[in-house]
């Protein structure tokens, strides 16, 4: 069995040899073992999931050709994903995960030359009354609490979390609502929430969603006309967790109708855990009885992560892609990447790549040169297109109304902010930034910038939205 494995994968491997740089070939082929053939489905494994994603993302149609070519048109691949040493696990396991989406949800196998089917809920709508229907919790096991670094910034809702799962619906943070910027780890936690309890209380219905597609279900089940199926069957959850609820904003229908199921839910002793990129005072377009559903519980807030806490969350993720870097090159890196988790991650994952393409070792060079174009290729979306499109969706209006010719006073405020952040932003001068944003002059334009200055001293509202913007702007 195994030395069909084997010679299939080493067919492969010379075609794939002759077809890509050595170098590359040395650092993403070579440590691949081929480990089973059945039917058509050759499984290798990997040495990390960083080592999955990178084949999925640059080698996928190589392998597909090769494999394709030793299997015929059936051919399927499997990877297996050895993880070495997971933090706080001493023992080795296996795992697979899945590939057509990358935050995909249920560990199932990887099938390469295939359909992309995207995990989608299996079964949206159960009729109510049936026990033990089985619901796909939608979760990423990868989204773990150990995965999950602790530090000042996340401490309060870090063991928010942990209590929350230990106790579902049994404690006094009922809803939990997770807030923070962009990239700050909330849909990392709400998921480990659930992973944790699944794992504690496997016979608990628990299902993730973002609040986008909760939203689409909404939609589509007045369309089909069974809105109370899609009711019961959200009734039906005991942990509900909903991603990003800032989303509702202004979809009147849709909030009512999660306020139905949230007073359900709660009454009957249910979880439910929310998330949103702004605190509940914050939030706007979203209805007073929600609102003050979401303060029932615990609000708490993911901040932006210290030094520290920065380099222990880049340790942790070259640790479990198995790549060793040096300790000054981890520091420079979190020295340089402040406001956002995701960004961090991204700027050590384009080092290693460099690295191991270039041949290059990985040096402070190389992190400097990296690290810039990271902070760079961030500033430089800071557009006036992009300032207009940030602060009319922050006060949830669109461009036009955002431009238009309207005296109402938050519109005037909000084009007011634009044009200020433009100035302070953009080197555009007063007359281009008029002219841009809707067609106004310079005087306008600095009549503007004299009011938000004004405003922000002496409004705490205002200076709220200025510090709120300045935020999304510089993320
Ligand atoms: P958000 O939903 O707030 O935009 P995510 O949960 O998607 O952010 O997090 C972005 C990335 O940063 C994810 O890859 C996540 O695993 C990682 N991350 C965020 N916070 C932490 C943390 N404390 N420890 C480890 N990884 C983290
Ligand atoms: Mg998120």
């Amino acid at each position: 069995m195994s030395i069909t494995a084997q010679t299939v994968w080493n067919s492969c491997l010379e075609f794939i040899k002759d077809n890509i740089q050595p170098q590359a070939y040395k650092t993403w082929f070579e440590p691949i073992v081929a480990v089973k053939l059945t039917d058509n489905a050759l499984s290798i494994q990997v040495p990390s999931k960083f080592f999955y994603e990178w084949l999925e993302e640059h080698y996928v149609k190589i392998l597909k050709v090769s494999l394709t070519k030793e299997l015929g048109e059936k051919a399927k691949l499997v990877y297996i994903i050895k993880m070495e040493n997971t933090y706080g696990n001493k023992q080795p396991f296996t795992e697979k995960i899945p590939s057509s989406n990358r935050s995909a949800m249920k560990s199932q196998e990887v099938d390469v030359p295939l359909n992309n089917k995207s995990p989608e809920l299996r079964n949206p709508f159960v009729i109510p009354g049936i026990r033990n229907v089985k619901i796909e919790s939608q979760l990423n096991p990868n989204y773990s609490f150990e995965n999950f670094l602790e530090g000042d910034s996340n401490r309060l809702a870090r063991s928010a979390g942990l209590a929350v799962a230990s106790k579902p619906g049994g404690t006094s943070f009922n809803p939990l609502l997770i807030f923070g910027g962009v990239g700050l780890g909330k849909t990392h936690l709400a998921h480990a929430i659930g992973v944790d309890i699944k794992d504690k209380y496997p016979e608990k219905t628990v299902l993730y969603i973002s609040a986008e597609k909760f939203t689409q279900q909404y939609i589509d089940s007045v369309k089909k006309n069974n809105r109370n199926d899609f009711i019961h069957f959200y009734q039906i959850i005991d942990v509900l967790i909903i991603d990003d609820v800032q989303f509702l904003s202004g979809k009147t229908g849709t909030q009512d109708v999660f306020f139905h199921i949230f007073n359900h839910l709660h009454q009957n002793g249910k979880q439910v855990i929310l998330t949103s990129d702004k605190a509940p005072v914050d939030m706007q377009d979203i209805e007073q009885r929600l609102l003050s559903r979401f303060k029932w519980g615990l609000s708490a807030e993911l901040q932006t992560p210290d030094f520290e806490t920065r380099v222990s969350i880049l340790k942790n993720k070259l640790y479990r892609d198995g790549v060793d870097m040096p300790d000054d090159i981890i520091e420079y890196v979190a020295k340089n990447i402040k406001s956002n988790v995701r960004e961090l991650e991204g700027a050590i994952i384009s080092l290693i790549a460099q690295s191991s393409f270039n041949k290059k070792e990985i040096t402070i060079d190389l992190a400097r040169i990296i690290v810039e174009k990271f902070v760079k290729n961030t500033k430089r979306e800071v557009s006036i297109d992009y300032i207009q499109k940030v602060v009319s969706d922050y006060f949830q209006m669109d461009i036009d109304t955002l431009q238009s010719k309207t005296r109402k006073r938050h519109i005037v405020q909000a084009r007011q902010l634009a044009m200020f952040f433009a100035k302070k932003f953009t080197k555009a001068s007063l007359a281009s930034i008029g002219s841009q944003i809707g067609k106004r002059d310079h005087a306008t334009v600095l009549h503007a910038c004299k009011t938000v200055d004004n405003l922000s001293t002496t409004d705490k509202q205002f200076r709220k939205y200025v510090e709120d913007i300045t935020k999304k702007l510089s993320v």
